[in-house]
């Protein structure tokens, strides 16, 4: 069994570190300097937009996962219910409220300042809209809500992006003007837009590096560092170009060099290749990922790291369609995708990914990645030929963590695998 050891750091994490602490620097500086925010959510952002307006963006959703993975969250979503709300509810939602009512320290230990405007881009959880309700009446400032119609029948109509762009037209970008005092501008925004398409060919390549055997890269767990500022605050920004043309590199070299992924456990040595669907658990983060290195299961593709953007079915945001590929990105999301898409994207992964099998990692307080979920399993084994495993944990709350539970399943799962591949 391999020993658990303390992470390499590459330049490009180095990086990532440095650039979301300057993030978070200039949002604590934020009430003296000047600068606006606006609070929204990674599905569907629309960073470049914001930042076409120098407005930053606030995350609840990242900070919700920071504090999980800071051991915080159990303190927050106990003040969350004792303010009535439901165990059942969204733990990011529940974190959030706490570290509201905490003061709003963000990740770094400095105040979050209060949002100038909530940006709500709806694409596919209701519980998006709940949420922005709630922060709505506590911050008493500007909501504005972008309608993503869903992906109801597997694909985006010319009627359905016009509706889009109409209310980015009417309600967003009046308000940001509202809010700033600045004037949209198309040309600044279609520079953010080039710059966010150079991003993703990186990214992309990144990720496409795991259908190699070995994989370089863990697609899960390590993704989940992969996308960090494509999917935050970043996209748009000189810092993303360089930041992936920095890992895309790192990758590369790691490829030459026939070397796997950095784990919790060391370098590893590949026995199993995997696609995971559903977020990971954040309060047992180092733990989960070491219980599936300690087998030589490599995630080499994984659907998480493609709920702010599906950028391997080649969509690039388009700097000659500025207000168009908004509209497209976000209705892309893969929040928005209904159960069909999402089960030809997963046994996709398996077949090109030339993975061994799919787990589900399932969430108990996330319907909108839960619901279906077993439907799916059935349906990509059917499709795939190939084994489907099912684990249940859950975002930031810690009581729904079971190690053995979870290590007992995994175990089984792999050993199914082994049946599989000896022709049992
Ligand atoms: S229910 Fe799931 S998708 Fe919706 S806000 Fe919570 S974590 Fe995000």
């Amino acid at each position: 069994m391999a020993k658990a050891i303390a992470m390499e750091k590459d330049d490009s994490q180095l990086r990532q570190k440095q650039m979301i602490a300057e993030h978070f620097d200039r949002l604590a500086a934020a009430p003296d300097t000047g600068d606006k925010c606006a609070y929204t959510f990674v599905p569907g952002n629309l960073t470049e937009l914001l930042r076409s307006f120098d407005v930053l963006p606030v995350l609840p959703e990242i900070n919700a996962l920071q504090a999980g993975m800071r051991g915080k969250s159990r303190e927050y979503i106990s003040i969350a219910e004792k303010l009535g709300h439901s165990e059942d509810v969204c733990t990011y939602v529940k974190c959030d409220m706490g570290m509201l009512k905490s003061g709003n320290i963000g990740p770094t230990g400095q105040r979050l300042p209060d949002p100038d405007l909530l940006l709500l881009s709806y694409t596919g959880c209701f519980t998006f809209m709940k949420w922005f309700e709630i922060l709505g009446r506590e911050y008493h400032c500007p909501v504005v809500m972008l309608h993503v119609p869903y992906q109801g029948d597997g694909a985006i109509t010319d009627s359905m992006r016009d509706y889009v762009v109409e209310q980015l037209e009417r309600k967003v970008i009046p308000m940001l003007e509202q809010v700033t005092g600045k004037s949209y501008d198309e040309d600044r925004l279609s520079e953010c837009l080039a710059k966010s398409a150079k991003a993703e060919d990186d990214l992309v390549a990144v990720l496409e590096s795991a259908k190699h055997t070995p994989s370089p890269i863990d697609a899960y767990f390590g993704g989940v560092y992969y996308i960090g500022p494509i999917f935050t605050a970043f996209r748009g920004t000189d810092e993303a170009i360089d930041y992936y043309k920095s890992l895309r590199s790192e990758v590369e070299q790691r490829l030459a060099a026939g070397k796997g992924p950095v784990t919790p456990a060391g370098e590893i040595e590949e026995r199993y290749r995997i696609v995971v669907e559903g977020p990971p658990n954040w309060t047992n983060f180092r733990e989960f990922w070491q219980m599936f290195a300690e087998e030589g299961a490599v995630v080499v593709a994984s659907t998480y790291t493609k709920v702010g953007g599906v950028y391997d079915n080649g969509f690039r945001h388009d700097p000659s369609r500025p207000l168009e590929t908004l509209a497209e990105y976000c209705m892309g999301c893969y929040t928005n995708l209904n159960m069909p898409s999402r089960a030809g994207m997963l046994a996709k992964y398996v077949t090109d990914y030339n993975a061994d099998g799919f787990l589900i990692n399932s969430i108990k307080s996330c319907n909108s990645f839960s619901a279906g979920q077993l439907l799916l399993l059935r349906e990509v084994e059917r499709r795939t030929g190939k084994p489907g495993g099912f684990i249940e944990t859950d975002l930031v709350d810690p009581r729904y963590f079971s190690a053995s539970n979870v290590k007992n399943r995994l175990e089984s799962y792999f050993q199914m695998i082994e049946q599989k591949r000896s022709g049992g």
